[in-house]
């Protein structure tokens, strides 16, 4: 029997694996890759310690990321400000080359000792007196397989938390809307670049595909259903920005826009008998901290303590390990706020007066319209929106 079977192979999940597996438990890693592309993650200078915990910095250093000197924004002001990663102890940040960041973890996960598939899909759970019977799908074939603790990591979408009864509590209705830029001139600016603007905030950045990514931050209602006027729209906001318009003068948009769900929202509860959620599955701060990944690997630490002393029969372990991701995001709400009252040239906007109120990730409950859209659509290309959903029998 195994110990535990993560359901989602991304940082979170690969994370806890290789953590467990150094606890010398049984794991079994169910994922898939990504439907999406990624829209262009940057890695902060203060993630190194955790990568070289997990065995995994040397390599991450020669799988060709891009180093980010630091960040630039236009926030609060229309001036630049220029911070530089030349003053943190962890030398430079970095813009993810994300697939194969995903790929690097799953293969030290691999060989710390976990078994990883991917592709597979967990199609069912039933309890037993032990924890759990799952079934598996891969390769066209099925797999029976009991364990003791179940994990959810499949990142926002929460498929098993929500099939276990957790309900999402969302704290806005935040999306990216990005598109791709194949650079006229990508020049030697490796800076992460953010700009405010009256209806949300952009950012952009150059990624290891010699690519330019340009992501517009803001609420619905938008018509996700109508990829040429979203198009246009992008466009015409991009038009008005200052340092995100200057920044990608003269390079011409590539390949499909894609809008992404990128609101605040915590599960309540993050964990259950035999099961807890890890990464964005149990909780998500919108991307301005660019936190995602970095908090994503210190639940997959945390959890990992917590899941061992629960194995050992420690009846408060699942309990403490809520506490303290509780803990971490409400802090990390705080902070938010905070940022987001540094801009206050447009306190009247709905967007931003939305985010200067006190709120919590615990008053607003999610709006029916996200429920529906959990996953990306993707706008462009051959015309269509195509929904990332889970299917109708997987988790
Ligand atoms: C627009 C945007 C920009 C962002 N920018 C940054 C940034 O610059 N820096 C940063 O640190 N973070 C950023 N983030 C956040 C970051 O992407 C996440 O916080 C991070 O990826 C969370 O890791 P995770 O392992 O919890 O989830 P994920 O990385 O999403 O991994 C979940 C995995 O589970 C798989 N999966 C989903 N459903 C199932 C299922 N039913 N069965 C099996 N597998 C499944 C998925 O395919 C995926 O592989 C951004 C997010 C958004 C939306």
């Amino acid at each position: 029997m195994l110990d535990v079977v993560i359901c989602g192979a991304g940082v979170a999940g690969c994370a806890l694996a290789i953590h467990l597996r150094r606890q010398g438990l049984g794991v079994l890693v169910v994922g898939r890759s990504p439907a999406a592309r990624p829209v262009g993650e940057h890695l902060p200078p203060h993630a190194r310690p955790l990568l070289t915990e997990l065995g995994v910095w040397a390599d991450f250093l020669s799988d060709g990321h891009l180093r980010c000197p630091g960040v630039r924004s236009a926030w609060g002001s229309d001036q630049i400000e220029a911070r530089d990663f030349i003053f943190t102890p962890f030398g430079d940040g970095w813009n993810l080359d994300r697939a194969r960041f995903n790929r690097r973890l799953a293969h030290s996960a691999r060989q710390a000792g976990a078994e990883v598939d991917d592709p597979a899909a967990l199609t069912a759970l039933e309890r037993t007196p032990y924890g759990w019977q799952v079934d598996i799908l891969r390769n066209g074939g099925r797999a029976s397989r009991a364990c003791r603790l179940v994990v959810d990591a499949t990142g926002r979408a929460s498929a098993l938390a929500r099939r276990l009864g957790s309900s999402r509590i969302a704290d806005d209705r935040l999306i990216a809307v990005a598109g791709w830029l194949a650079s006229a001139a990508s020049g030697h600016d490796h800076t992460l670049l953010l700009e405010a603007v009256p209806q949300g905030w952009w950012y952009s950045t150059p990624l290891p595909d010699h690519t330019q990514i340009a992501v517009w931050m803001t609420d619905p209602p938008l018509r996700l259903d109508k990829p040429r006027a979203l198009q246009a729209l992008w466009r015409d906001h991009l038009a008005r920005t200052t340092h995100i318009r200057q920044r990608v003068a003269g390079c011409t948009l590539v390949g499909e826009m894609l809008v992404r769900p990128a609101n605040t929202y915590r599960m309540e509860p993050p964990f259950g008998e035999s099961w807890l959620a890890v990464g964005d599955a149990a909780a998500a701060l919108d991307p301005l901290s660019s936190m995602g990944i970095f908090r994503a690997l210190t639940s997959a630490h945390s959890a990992a303590a917590a899941i061992a002393r629960h194995l050992r029969g420690d009846p408060a372990a699942l309990d403490d390990y809520a506490t303290t991701m509780q803990r971490g995001f409400a802090e990390q709400m705080t902070m938010r706020m905070w940022a987001y009252r540094q801009e206050q040239r447009w306190a009247d906007q709905p967007f931003w007066r939305a985010r200067h109120t006190a709120s919590s990730a615990g008053s607003v409950e999610e709006h029916p319209a996200d429920r529906d859209r959990r996953g990306v659509a993707v706008v462009g290309g051959a015309g269509g929106i195509a929904h990332d959903l889970p299917g109708r029998n997987a988790v």
